[in-house]
């Protein structure tokens, strides 16, 4: 007996990388092993020297294919077994490790658009809906597309076991959120990469692409964030160490290098309108959406919590951004003596 093993993993196009995967049989009982693929196609190799490794790190069922198959998300490797600059999980782990009393704990809003040819799904094909306003978590066929994509995404995570934890229709016709977490930095991060995966997967079945473009229409339309909650336990127990994290977020040069790692084309989303802080204006505030990271308002009655910053982008690399804000606010908490 055999079953199916799809290899997962993060390619090298620029700006913003894609996944791709392979399938791999294996006999039955069999762990994945290390397998390898030709890097000079996914733009993370020359054509002399080709060869890069998969190293599993992360398998759950995979409910495409069901039955005992599995998905395996990798982390790319030269032959040497060191790993490729692509391989931003590889920068993660000793972050994640160093700070790991921290309890931290993040739980990502990953935005997303429809499309179906070259219009979002739900658009006309000459002119405009109706401008926003009724389509956040709106109900009707004249302000839902794609609900059964959504549903039928929503299952296959479940299905896989990823942490997903909730889906709403978004502001824009053809725009969806589901959430993931709270988990801790690598596995938010893997589970998202997964969750990405069976979203195209699963509208590829209906004909439809989907996009995590940061500002998928022109105009006076909401562009696609990944909001990004955190906590660690200092912030779960009190309200000072939220403090500590918002300001340490707002330090020196920490707004600029955030913001530059916090996918392409931010400057297009964080214009200061469609619930965005300008993208080089720092701020933070209780119940705030106009600005860079939210203290949701049952956290200052609470006086404990998480906070959200709301500056990420639909298409950032949450192994990069789960790395920044663990690194700035853990390093200015421990300074406080707030661990
Ligand atoms: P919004 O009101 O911004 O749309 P959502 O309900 O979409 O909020 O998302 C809130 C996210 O915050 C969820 O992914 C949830 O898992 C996460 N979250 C809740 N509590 C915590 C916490 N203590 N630490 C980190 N993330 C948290
Ligand atoms: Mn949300
Ligand atoms: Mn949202
Ligand atoms: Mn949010």
């Amino acid at each position: 007996m055999t079953f199916k093993a799809e290899y997962l993993w993060i390619d090298g196009t620029e700006p913003t990388a894609k996944l791709r995967s392979k399938t791999k049989i294996l006999a039955a009982g069999a762990e994945p092993p290390v397998w390898g693929f030709d890097g000079s196609s996914t733009n993370q190799a020359e054509g002399h020297s080709s060869d890069l490794v998969l190293q599993p790190v992360f398998s759950c069922p995979d409910p495409i294919r069901g039955g005992g198959n599995i998905l395996v998300l990798c982390e790319v490797l030269h032959t040497d077994l060191t790993p490729h600059p692509s391989n931003t999980r590889a920068l993660l782990r000793p972050v994640a490790e160093k700070y790991a009393e921290h309890g931290s704990l993040f739980g990502i809003e990953q935005e997303y658009t429809f499309f179906e040819g070259s219009r979002p799904l739900g658009f006309p094909e000459n002119g405009f809906p109706a401008p926003q306003g009724g389509y956040y978590c709106g109900v009707g066929a004249d302000e839902i597309f794609g609900r059964e994509i959504v549903e039928k995404h929503l299952d296959n995570c479940l299905a896989a076991g990823l942490g997903i934890s909730g889906i709403n229709a978004e502001v824009m016709p053809g725009q969806w959120e589901f959430q993931v977490g709270p988990l801790s930095p690598l596995e938010v991060a893997d589970h998202m990469w997964v969750a990405r995966w069976l979203l195209y997967r699963t509208a590829e079945d209906f004909g439809v692409s989907a996009t995590l473009d940061a500002k998928p229409a022109k105009g006076d339309w909401n562009g696609a964030g990944a909001h990004t909650n955190f906590s660690t336990r200092a912030m779960r127990e009190g309200y000072d160490p939220i403090i500590t994290a918002c300001e340490a977020l707002g330090d020196g040069d920490k707004p600029l290098l955030h913001v530059k790692n916090y996918g392409t084309g931010i400057e297009s989303r964080l214009t200061g309108l469609h619930e965005t802080a300008p993208w080089n204006e720092y701020s933070y505030g209780v119940s705030d959406r106009g600005a860079s990271v939210r203290i949701p308002w049952q956290v200052e009655v609470d006086r404990k919590g998480y906070i959200e910053d709301r500056r990420p982008n639909a298409n950032c690399d949450p192994y990069v951004v789960t790395r920044l804000i663990v690194d700035t606010c853990c390093t200015a908490l421990e300074k406080a003596g707030q661990v």
